[in-house]
């Protein structure tokens, strides 16, 4: 915490922070395979272009950010992990100014990976087109890992109530874009369909890795435009995120999928693994 090892209990933030009483900052969270974290150098462009969208200087480089990732890791012992930045505008007297803050609060942490139950991955998972619609790009861009996040805490709640593990939101036009924590992807007349950048949403490092290992998997891909009808109708739906990696969908809203997880799941799951596996066996060298 702010260039200090701190133990848990001690580890508190003040009242004045502006992340608690504005949700004036930013966060990465990362997954830890074996001691070595995953696509570090991506995660941390991400921050740092969250920090600019948000004129929020980084009070470190990226390689010193590395570095204080990997020393965290270290004293925790943590192999299979979840280690999670936050970097808030840091404390000052109330009002909306940033320059009322001096220095920013950065925090790193982590924590055990606790896997999703087994057949999340085996039988696919509930998800629901919620009412919530996702912030319009040009209020709150969610470009932007933001921790101003009630939008999609809204959307979580809505999806919890209908029995639905994730939500996903539609933006300001009706088309589909992401999930309150992952994004989608459905498999229509065997093309790999996902909801643009310009749909409004994060641009997922997952997202990312499973676009290009379809396309070096010859499997054609097309960013675009979606209404809820196409994940509600595809032959396939998942979904993508750091800690869930490719999770597959099985029912949409009341609507069932026949057969999950579909092929294309299956390969990508399996492809997915594949390169963690040789990003793993590349970094210890
Ligand atoms: N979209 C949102 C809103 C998210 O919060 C997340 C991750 O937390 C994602 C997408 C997936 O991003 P990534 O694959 O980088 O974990």
């Amino acid at each position: 915490m702010n260039n200090r090892l701190v133990a848990r209990a001690k580890a508190v933030v003040s009242v004045f922070d502006h992340g608690f009483l504005y949700g004036d900052g930013i966060y990465e969270t990362m997954r830890v395979y074996k001691g070595v974290v995953f696509k570090i150098h991506e995660h941390m462009e991400r921050l740092f272009q969250s920090a600019s969208m948000i004129g929020l200087g980084i009070p470190k480089t990226p390689e010193g950010m590395k570095d204080a990732v990997y020393q965290t890791l270290e004293v925790n012992k943590c192999s299979e992990a979840v280690i999670r930045i936050t970097i808030s505008r840091g404390t000052g007297p109330l009002g909306l100014d940033p320059a009322l803050c001096p220095e920013p609060t950065l925090v790193i942490m982590c924590g055990e990976f606790k896997p999703y139950p087994g057949r999340y991955h085996q039988k696919g998972i509930k998800i629901a087109v919620v009412r919530t619609r996702r912030n319009y790009h040009k209020a709150l861009d969610p470009r932007i890992k933001s921790l101003n996040f009630l939008n999609n805490i809204l959307a979580k709640r809505e999806a919890k109530e209908s029995g639905a593990l994730e939500a996903i939101m539609l933006n300001y036009r009706g088309e589909i874009t992401e999930g309150a924590v992952s994004n989608i992807f459905f498999v229509k007349d065997d093309i790999l369909c996902t909801p643009s950048m310009g749909s409004g949403i994060l641009g997922g490092i997952t997202r990312s890795i499973v676009l290009d290992i379809a396309k070096e998997m010859n499997i054609h891909t097309k960013e675009g435009r979606f209404r809820p009808e196409s994940i509600q109708t595809a032959g396939e739906v998942f979904i993508s995120n750091t800690s869930m990696e490719v999770m597959p969908v099985s029912e949409v809203d009341a609507m069932r999928i026949t057969k999950t997880p579909g092929k294309t799941t299956i390969a990508l799951i399996r492809a997915y693994k594949k390169k963690v596996a040789e990003y793993i066996k590349r970094e210890k060298g």
